[in-house]
């Protein structure tokens, strides 16, 4: 991998500008790191069509064909440069996605996201204040035996994680813990709260750093939400709380039900009646649905839990006894969520969701528990039915959105639950 005596060459850097797609792959351009003050100013040309780029690769379909033209904008808030010894620095930014005339395209995730904040902001005051837990395994420890939570499963990683952790500090994204999960191979990454837009750049900026971590130890991740249809799921869960103006908690209150304030029982109670349809956007593939299967620690129902890790939102416990500290402790974790989805899209729809919940005053009925759509056909169907949706991404990038996940499990027809998730693992 390493060409010897490629420190003593001329080397010129390369910097990367890139947005998750609708595949949630990072996709984008590269060019000479010198050319960087042009660029932020006009940005990097991009074909439209280029948005119908499949999970694995090919166009499946395309609304664009082969003109037009759209632009990267990279966003200096969302720069992250971490060198390696003896390899190529990871340096790549964030992108939007304008038209030529300066304004978000309608197909931009991160516009969709910004959109939805802005909703809730509007309707309630609040800041989302949110982090990614990212499952994945690693090929650079054996499969068997199996060592679920043991100190000997961090041990025989190596450096994986510590160097993991440190290129997470360097890219400003604030790790909170690594460890070794359920799964064989299985390892979970955790970072801290961000507000806003921030969590989703985060949760892509982690992933990145966790491939390109492993790729200097010569080795392979994979976030794809199951790699054997009998086997133990990658979730991505979504841990969120509220802020207001002022950056004071506002998810916990005490002395009502589940212990939320009003505010966020509505939102959860939103999140829940619109569950069903959302899971064409948080479990946006075919082998999602191999993932949301009974006795998985992953959920089967639109449901809710305390402390319930089969439940689709989970009141996350409090920790110790000081009271102080709960309010700032307080979350809820949306469960319903994996690495195939585009963090923005799922982002903006859950908290769409939640703000059509305190529109509404919705109330979490704790007998409900209709149950999870059993594939991605079906998910589409329910989000095709469901109104709000076209305020939510609006006309245009719903119908592409649907249009191009139908082609994906549509090029999958012919394939076996096994050969099927085997695909996934390989491009996530
Ligand atoms: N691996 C499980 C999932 O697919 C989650 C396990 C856990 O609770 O950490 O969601
Ligand atoms: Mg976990």
């Amino acid at each position: 991998m390493i060409l010897t005596g490629a420190s003593s060459m001329q080397r010129e850097p390369i910097v990367f500008v890139g947005t998750s797609d609708l595949s949630a792959h990072f996709r984008g351009k590269s060019f000479p790191a010198a050319d960087l003050p042009v660029k932020l100013q006009r940005g990097i040309g991009k074909a439209p069509t280029n948005l119908y780029l499949g999970a694995f690769g090919p166009i499946q379909v395309t609304t664009f064909g082969t003109v037009g033209e759209v632009f990267l904008m990279p966003d200096p808030a969302a720069r992250v440069l971490v060198p390696f010894e003896a390899s190529a620095s990871e340096y790549f930014f964030i992108a939007d996605l304008r038209t030529a005339d300066g304004e978000p395209w309608n197909f931009c995730p991160r516009q969709v996201l910004r959109r939805a904040l802005e909703a809730l902001r509007r309707e309630s005051g609040l800041q989302l204040y949110a982090t990614f837990e990212q499952e994945f395994t690693y090929d650079g420890v054996p499969a068997h035996p199996w060592r679920p939570y043991e100190l000997e499963g961090l041990r025989r990683q190596g450096l994986f994680g510590e160097v993991l952790l440190g290129a997470l500090r360097q890219a400003g994204v604030v790790p909170d813990s690594f460890l070794a999960e359920y799964g064989p191979r299985q390892f979970e990454v955790t970072t801290a709260p961000a507000i806003g837009l921030r969590a989703a750049d985060e949760a892509v900026i982690t992933r990145e750093l966790v491939r390109a971590v492993a790729y200097r130890f010569g080795q392979a991740v994979s976030f794809a939400p199951i790699a054997d249809p009998n086997g133990v799921g990658n979730g991505t869960h979504i841990h969120f709380s509220f802020l207001d103006a002022d950056g004071h908690p506002v998810l916990f209150d005490p002395q009502r039900p589940w212990q939320m304030s009003d505010v966020g029982r509505h939102f959860v109670a939103g999140i829940l009646h619109h569950l069903p349809a959302l899971c064409a956007v948080t479990a946006a593939s075919v082998a999602s649905y191999y993932r949301l299967r009974p006795n998985r620690w992953a959920p089967v129902h639109a449901d809710i839990g305390s402390a319930d890790r089969a439940a689709a939102v989970r009141v996350a416990p409090l920790n110790g006894v000081d009271p102080t500290q709960h309010a700032s402790q307080f979350n809820v974790e949306f469960r319903v969520c994996d690495a195939t989805a585009n963090p923005y899209l799922a982002l903006a729809a859950v908290v769409q969701a939640g703000v059509d919940g305190i529109r509404a005053r919705r109330e979490i009925d704790p007998n409900s528990r209709r149950a999870l759509p059993g594939s991605l056909a079906q998910a589409l169907a329910l989000l095709q039915q469901t109104p709000l949706a076209t305020d939510w991404f609006g006309a245009e990038l719903l119908a592409g959105y649907l249009l191009f996940k139908r082609a994906e499990y549509q090029a999958l027809e012919s394939l076996d639950e096994s050969e099927i998730c085997r695909r996934y693992a390989e491009v996530y």
